[in-house]
């Protein structure tokens, strides 16, 4: 039987690239997405076509109802998990932290820090071997900002980030001896459309320079990170924040 992983936010960028590596590699896949259910849908048909298993669920991380709807639809369709990607996020457009509002910071930490904990719970209620399961991995996108900080930009977002560190951190110890390893990858500056987002589309390029190895890195670069992560190969790994930054 298939291993089954679900990746959230995985319409575009570093889901749409893990999940295209996680079905080379035999995963069935659930992936979620919040608002682009065209991209989704293509990329569980551009699997299925390829001989792979799997589904687009949408649902937005950060609304627990929702959550529970993706885990239900989830285990109507394969009965198991395996991997769970909490790689789900989003910034606001770059401003110092006098200009922000506390709307701002409650949609920064509900999508980011939020959306990453529901999942983290439902997907412990069916992986844990204390409560009848196969036990499992997950792997939780951080950031290099959380170590950088992010000045002048989005110093939330980062604090989102941390946040998730410490998550990793604490969850990899409490849930250890049910047969669960948690770990967290912190890409550094990675070529999706997220900094269009955040109002400057050509980020990559300005920030490269900083970068050591003197460029931005690839989604697909990231992904195989989480995949050797979700493996067997990290048999013995867990707690782990992996920074996949160019040295940087
Ligand atoms: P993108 O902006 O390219 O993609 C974000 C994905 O998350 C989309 O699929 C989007 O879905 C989904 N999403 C956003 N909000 C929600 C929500 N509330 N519920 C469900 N899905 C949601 O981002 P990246 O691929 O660049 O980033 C992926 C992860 O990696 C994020 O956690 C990000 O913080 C982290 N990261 C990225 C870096 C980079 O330089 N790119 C660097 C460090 C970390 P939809 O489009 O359907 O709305």
């Amino acid at each position: 039987m298939s291993k089954v992983m679900l990746i959230t936010g995985a319409s575009r960028g570093i889901g749409a690239a893990t999940a295209r590596l996680a079905a080379a590699q035999g995963y069935a896949l659930c992936l979620n997405y919040q608002r682009q259910a065209a991209a989704a849908q293509a990329l569980a048909t551009e699997i299925i076509q390829a001989g792979g298993q799997a589904i687009a669920v949408q649902a937005d991380v950060g609304d627990e109802r929702q959550v529970m709807q993706l885990f239900a639809r989830l285990d109507q369709q394969f009965g198991r998990l395996d991997v769970l990607v909490n790689n789900a996020g989003m910034l606001e457009p770059q401003m110092r932290l006098e200009q922000m509002d506390l709307a701002r910071w409650q949609r920064v930490f509900t999508t980011n820090v939020f959306g990453s904990f529901l999942c983290c719970r439902e997907a412990i209620k069916r992986m844990s071997t204390r409560q009848g399961g196969s036990g499992g991995a997950i792997v939780n996108l951080s950031s290099m900002a959380a170590r950088l900080g992010a000045p002048e930009e989005y110093i939330d977002y980062a604090a989102a980030k941390g946040a998730i560190d410490s998550l990793t951190l604490g969850l990899a110890k409490e849930v250890a001896a049910d047969g669960i390893r948690v770990n967290a990858v912190r890409p550094g500056v990675i070529a999706t459309e997220i900094h269009a987002s955040g109002g400057e589309p050509e980020r990559v390029a300005r920030v490269s320079r900083s970068v050591p190895m003197g460029r931005g890195g690839q989604a697909s670069e990231v992904a195989e990170a989480i995949l050797w992560l979700a493996s067997e190969q990290a048999s013995y790994t867990s707690g782990a924040l992996l920074d996949i930054s160019g040295g940087r």
